[in-house]
């Protein structure tokens, strides 16, 4: 069965770029839900729990049927909110490494890659996610998706995700998703990031 992946760092501790009711509601309420229901869709199907998440987003072909919408939907929600935790840290941190100079190769600098986002988020019509990603090329891109999909069913491998959803900043940011997005690099997790691209990267 899945389970609620505890955070890294404490419910108050990105404010003021995110405060502490909406990172506890999202938490504990919104991804709890995404997971309650992902178990009772794979409560017949033993074989899937065991499953990773991932390789069942990667092929949706291969879930049932039955559960594929809420497979989707719900392991989406699950696996795109562990990643998001993941991607955020108190404080922010610097991008280096490997990344850093990929990401100056692909979008000038990071301000670029930043403006990149920022502006597939605030155009992304709906609930959604937008992201930054690698594809089969080892190049770097950026994209939204609806509701909860996941770049990996594409056959991208997700490096940074923001989410979307009114419910990320609802509470403090009202309309202003611009604001949100703009935001929120202050508390990114660059290392985090980094790690992700060079495992995407070795394995490619
Ligand atoms: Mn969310």
């Amino acid at each position: 069965m899945h389970s609620l992946p505890p955070l890294a760092y404490p419910y108050d501790s990105l404010e003021p770029y995110i405060d502490e009711m909406t990172m506890r509601l999202h938490h504990t309420k919104h991804h709890q839900a995404y997971i309650d229901n992902l178990n009772k869709a794979l409560e017949a199907y033993p074989e899937l729990q065991e499953r990773p998440l991932e390789s069942l987003l990667a092929d949706l072909s291969q879930v049932p049927e039955a559960i594929r919408t809420a497979v989707r939907f719900h392991g989406g929600g699950h696996l795109n909110h562990s990643l998001f935790w993941e991607s955020m840290t108190p404080g922010g941190s610097e991008l280096q490494g490997q990344l850093a100079a990929a990401v100056h190769q692909a979008f000038g600098d990071l301000a670029g890659l930043q403006e990149n986002m920022n502006s597939a988020g605030l155009k992304h019509l709906g609930s959604g996610w937008v992201w930054l990603t690698l594809d089969n090329a080892g190049q770097l891109q950026v994209e939204s998706t609806a509701n909860h999909d996941s770049p990996l069913a594409e056959g991208r491998t997700p490096l940074l995700v923001n989410d979307l959803w009114e419910h990320a900043y609802y509470l403090k940011y009202q309309n202003r998703r611009g604001e949100y997005l703009a935001t929120w690099w202050s508390v990114v997790n660059w290392p985090v990031v980094v790690r992700r691209y060079e495992r995407a990267l070795g394995s490619g």
